[in-house]
Formats: C-alpha cells, structure tokens, sequence
C-alpha cells in the first residue's frame, strides 16, 4: 500500500482549557505543515471542535449515528460534518467500557459512510491470557462492517488497540511483530468478507507509542499509522513522532 502514514492525536478528555487546546493545537499544526510525508488528524475532546472549524488536521473522538433527534448528549454526523471533521474514532476500548455494543459501532460506521466521514474502527482484546483473543477481535472486525456493503470497506480505517497496552494501565507496549500480526489478521478478516476490497484498508496500530518505537511499529510492525493517546497531549513529543514518520 502506497499512503503515507497516518498518525492521529487522541486527545481523550484533555487539556482542561481551551486556551491550552488552542496553543497545542497550533504547535502540532505547525509541525505537520512541515511534514508532508505524513497525515496528521487532531482528535480533540467534543467541547473544542468547534473551535477548530474547518481545520483539515480535525478529527473527532466519538459521533452518534442518528442525524439529529432526542438524542442528549450526543453530537450527530451533520454537525461534524458542519465542523469540517474528516475523521471519527469510533469504538475505542474507553468508550465500549462506558457500555459501546458492537452494534453502534456498525450503526454508527454506516452514518460515517453516509455523511462521508472516515470511521476510524478501534478494536483489541483485553488480555492475551484468554484462548480465543484473536476470535474475539475478528469478532469486532466483523461486526463492524456487518451493515455496510462490501464496496464500501476499503472506505474504513481500523486501529488494532489491545486494551492491554493502552494508555496509564498500560502493562506493556505490544512488540512490533505482535502488531504486524494482528494487522495481517485482520486483513484476513476483512478478505473473508470482503475480497480485494479489503487490500487497501489501512489497518493501525495504538497502544503506548511514543517517540523511541515509532519508527518500529511503522517500519517493522508494517503499521500504515498510529493512533497516539498519551504522548499526543505534548506538542513538542507528538511532533517528534511526526518527523521520525515523515523520515522514514
Ligand atoms: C489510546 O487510548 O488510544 C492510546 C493509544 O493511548 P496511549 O497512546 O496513551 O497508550
């Protein structure tokens, strides 16, 4: 696959103000502009998107799948779209512990196609100990695209995020081949459903990424990008992340 790496800020629910969601966002656009080779999305909290409007670094963490109603809380593909947001994370392991089915996240993949916003499907298990860890993530991946047309596949991004490797409780980072494991497997997946349509989704890896292993999961892991929660929220950590991507 010939794109260039994808590297994407999850901000989760921080910096605690806008002044400061505004400056980092600054910073870390001003390195992306200087890198090229690489696509850059910020995925700040829901609170701070407005104020990015129309950027075109501009992600968003989370959406609903309905387009407007009773719906409290919850902010639609429309008004994303409004925004200038390209990008959704949807399913990210914080957010099915909050109680996220696998099926919203197929309800919302579908509105994400409809609108024409690119989903960003995390999936992962939570622990290695359990049998049938890789039948429970080709489980996700299933599901996931279970209400879409086979066309509209290569139209997905996946994370591969195990829980296990994620953010402060983090045990450990996942080893590069581990990654490029779970990123062939998940392909196969996709191919069982979906044939040459599923060559050209690009399969991420997340989970305690930082500047020493960028460059391993992208260039060993095979990874065509990385979804970054913690070392995101430092500008000046986060963009080094981007030049090692952009050098590779
Ligand atoms: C995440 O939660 O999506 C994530 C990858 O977090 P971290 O980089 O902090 O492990």
């Amino acid at each position: 696959m010939n794109k260039k790496p994808l590297i994407i800020a999850n901000w989760k629910m921080n910096p605690d103000t806008a002044k400061e969601a505004l400056k980092n966002f600054k910073e870390i656009k001003n390195v992306a502009s200087a890198h090229k080779k690489v696509e850059t999305v910020i995925c700040p909290p829901m609170g701070y998107v407005g104020l990015f409007k129309d950027e075109t670094l501009l992600g968003a963490q989370n959406m609903f799948y309905a387009e407007s109603g009773s719906y409290t809380g919850e902010v639609s593909p429309l008004m994303l779209g409004d925004l200038g947001v390209n990008y959704v994370i949807l399913g990210h392991s914080e957010r099915r512990a909050l109680g996220e089915t696998n099926q919203d996240i197929a309800k919302k993949v579908v509105s994400c196609i409809k609108h024409s916003l690119t989903p960003i499907v995390c999936v992962g298990e939570s622990s290695r100990d359990a049998d049938d860890y890789s039948n429970f993530v080709a489980d996700q991946v299933r599901q996931a695209v279970s209400m879409i047309p086979v066309e509209a596949v290569p139209q997905l991004v996946f994370a591969y995020e195990p829980i296990w490797a994620i953010g402060a409780g983090a045990e450990r980072p996942a080893t590069a081949e581990e990654a490029k494991e779970m990123k062939l497997f998940i392909r196969k997946t996709l191919t069982d459903i979906a044939g040459d349509y599923a060559k050209s989704v690009r399969i991420m890896y997340g989970g305690s990424t930082n500047p020493a292993n960028t460059k391993d999961f992208l260039v060993n892991g095979e990874a065509d990008g990385l979804l970054v929660g913690g070392a995101s929220l430092d500008p000046k950590t986060f963009g080094e992340m981007l030049s090692i991507a952009n050098n590779l």
